[in-house]
């Protein structure tokens, strides 16, 4: 049995009313949606449980309106984009709670469809507050939250909702938790992490908790320079936190009392600006950058030796680009690192969970996302698992 239970688990739910916490949390241009990846994630929720014969009430939060109305944040503005991908009508009802909810349910058949108000307008979901969520609860017969990265907050409809109705985990919750839980809980060994991207500081919790799990672990974009510098390397203007140095240290220490192999580039490509494809573009040791370079990506060897070690691995897990990869050539090691482990997964012997806005960003450049085993979108609740942090979202659906 596994730790929390998911639609397959679900009896005979026509007539039934489910309260489904999903990502509604959409970007918006011109009162339009830019981006319906998010609705696309849970279509399967909340179109299976619909097919069930299921009342579908949906439950998200959209911006951050601190606990007020707003009506440029109302979840009104997302129906259209929700109806589209879903293919079906959708209603939309303008609370979350109470007789306007409960006579809303009357009206709809089963197998309808409704999203209800940002949760956010009322300062109970942030605050998880118990009596709110009796009250959303007070309308529904069953939970399912399918909004992982929404798992790293505890509020109303997050938590404590799970704990007043029977709880599941929806499909996209699912196989989020099953692709983590092969990446770091449970994985097949040596596992490999790259952790790359600006800064040290913004990524200290994921370094330390690696350290002591991961077998091999890779070190890329500006936050390598951290690691560098620490070690006495001159890295010129690169981006670099100096005053992080002892930290860094730590680290390193940290990865060699647990066994764990770290990777610092030893090649690197530089410039004197961030520019595409500047005149002063070179390659050189990293023992080589003048004062007037910036270091803005790993260099092609440090990229062979790091596809060697992952051809020795079994799991990998990837957050943070290893170069500034917005600008060419600087995409370089990233792409051909993500081309390798793509490579890898396809052939069967490796296990790939990549996740970060800007690490998801980057495999779509390199054309890769949908070889690797499973790319997070969840930001935020994607890194704290990452730390290694219980997300109370999760928790909460775990069975007792
Ligand atoms: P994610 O969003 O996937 O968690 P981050 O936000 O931590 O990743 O890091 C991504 C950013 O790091 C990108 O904007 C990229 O340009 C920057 N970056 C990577 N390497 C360097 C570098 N050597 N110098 C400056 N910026 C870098
Ligand atoms: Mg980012």
């Amino acid at each position: 049995m596994s730790a929390f239970a998911t639609l397959d688990d679900l009896g005979d739910i026509r007539g039934k009313v489910a309260l489904v916490r999903v990502d509604l949390n959409l970007p918006m241009a011109d009162g339009a949606v830019t981006d319906d990846t998010r609705i696309r994630a849970s279509a399967p929720t909340i179109l299976e449980l619909a097919d069930a014969g299921a009342k579908v009430l949906l439950l998200a939060h959209f911006g951050r309106p601190g606990g007020n109305r707003s009506s440029v944040m109302s979840l009104s503005m997302v129906i259209d984009a929700v109806q589209d991908v879903l293919g079906r009508e959708v209603m939309f009802v303008p609370e979350v709670a109470g007789p306007v909810v409960a006579q809303t349910i009357g009206i709809l058949r089963p197998g309808d469809i409704a999203v209800l108000e940002n949760t956010r307008f009322w300062p109970g979901e942030e605050a998880n507050d118990g009596d709110f969520a009796k009250a959303i609860a007070a309308n529904g017969d069953f939970y399912v939250n399918d909004a992982f990265s929404a798992a790293h907050r505890a509020h109303a409809t997050t938590e404590a909702l799970a704990h007043l109705l029977p709880a599941y985990a929806g499909r996209s919750m699912e196989a989020e938790l099953t692709a983590l839980g092969k990446a770091l809980d449970a994985p097949e060994k040596p596992v490999a992490a790259v952790v790359g991207g600006a800064k040290v500081s913004s990524k200290l919790g994921v370094l330390k908790h690696l350290v002591g799990k991961v077998d091999h672990l890779i070190i890329g974009g500006g936050m390598a320079n951290t690691f560098l510098a620490a070690r006495g390397v001159a890295v010129g203007k690169s981006l670099c936190e100096h005053d992080l140095a002892a930290t860094a240290e730590e680290i390193l220490a940290a990865a060699d009392k647990a066994g764990c192999t770290v990777h610092l580039p030893y090649d690197v490509v530089v410039a004197k600006e961030f520019a595409a494809n500047p005149a002063s573009l070179r390659t050189c040791n990293v023992h080589e950058v003048a004062a007037d370079e910036m270091i803005l990506d790993i260099g092609p060897a440090a990229v062979e030796a790091l596809g060697d070690v992952l051809k020795t691995c079994r799991t990998l897990v990837w957050n943070g680009p290893l170069g500034a990869f917005e600008i060419p050539p600087f995409d370089a090691a990233t792409v051909a690192l993500a081309k390798t482990a793509a490579a890898l997964t396809r052939e069967g012997g490796l296990v790939s969970v990549a996740g970060g806005g800007d690490t998801v960003a980057a495999l779509n450049h390199a054309g890769v996302a949908g070889d690797f085993t499973y790319v997070s979108t969840a930001g935020g609740a994607f890194l704290e698992w990452m730390e290694g942090r219980v997300l109370p979202g999760v928790a909460a659906l775990e069975r007792a």
